[in-house]
């Protein structure tokens, strides 16, 4: 499976599964932007970092013109941006709800109805969203980043229809990573880890790697018939 010639946009790329997506998506031959508040660190030539916030829609715009002035097109998006902010609902503040839901589910909606056009204008693309197992099945302490998952399963489905209206071959899928090691997740309790491996029947937690080899799957023509989906990458748990 290759991608060359394909262009990739993936946001949150410059570290944990955002960046080993980026690595993959470059190995198989893609260009890929890694869009990020800060930036990785990357050998590969055909990553290029960005430095853009998924809820500065004035920033988007113009990173997509630039990419269009330069190759005409995107083929790949991955929404994967994501941030938490935890508390029961009791204790959570509404600056902690607002911010949870401006990048994880309106970043994913600013990116994608910036680029989704050009797609449909190609007729074809594959845009993933990076959901996540609570979203299917809830979490104590997490009202926001749940709502926000849940969201990006249902407007996956919404896009799936939307983009494909016109017979255009332009696909939306998410993904449910399980519990992965990432920055993201090294600072929970060993306790709360322990728990989460003892209810996986793979009983481990999933690696980076794991989520962008769905990413890729997605990306290329191998999903070519699937839309609309959400693929649980997480050992099982969500049965
Ligand atoms: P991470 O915290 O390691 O990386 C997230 C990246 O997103 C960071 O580089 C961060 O700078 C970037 N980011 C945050 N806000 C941004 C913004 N406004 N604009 C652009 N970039 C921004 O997280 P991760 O574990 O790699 O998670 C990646 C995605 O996978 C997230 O959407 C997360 O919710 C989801 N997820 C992760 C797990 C897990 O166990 N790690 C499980 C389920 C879902």
């Amino acid at each position: 499976m290759r991608l060359d010639g394909k262009i990739a946009v993936v946001t949150g790329g410059a570290r944990g599964i955002g960046a080993v997506i980026c690595e993959k998506l470059a190995e198989k031959g893609a260009i890929v932007y890694s869009c990020d508040l800060g930036a990785g660190e990357f050998t590969n030539p055909n990553i290029k970092m960005v430095n853009l916030n998924v809820t500065d829609r004035e920033g988007i715009t113009k990173f997509v013109e630039d990419v269009k002035n330069q190759y005409g097109k995107i083929d790949i998006l991955v929404n994967n941006a994501g941030i938490t902010k935890d508390s029961l609902i009791q204790k959570m503040t509404e600056e902690a709800w607002d911010a949870v839901i401006d990048v994880n589910l309106k970043g994913v909606f600013n990116m994608t109805q910036a680029i989704v056009p050009l797609m449909l204008e190609n007729k074809s693309g594959s845009i993933i969203n990076m959901s996540s197992v609570v979203g299917v099945y809830g979490n104590i302490g997490q009202t926001n980043y749940v709502a926000t998952k849940s969201g990006v399963i249902g407007l996956t489905k919404a896009w799936a229809k939307e983009f494909a209206r016109k017979g255009e071959q332009v696909r939306t899928n998410a993904i449910a990573p399980g519990f992965i090691k990432t920055p993201m997740t090294k600072d929970l309790p060993e306790k709360v880890i322990n728990t989460m491996v003892e209810k996986t029947p793979l009983r481990k937690m999933g690696e980076p790697d794991d989520i962008a080899n769905a990413v890729l799957f997605l990306a290329s023509d191998l999903s070519k018939f699937i839309t609309g989906q959400t693929i649980g990458v997480d050992g099982g748990l969500v049965i």
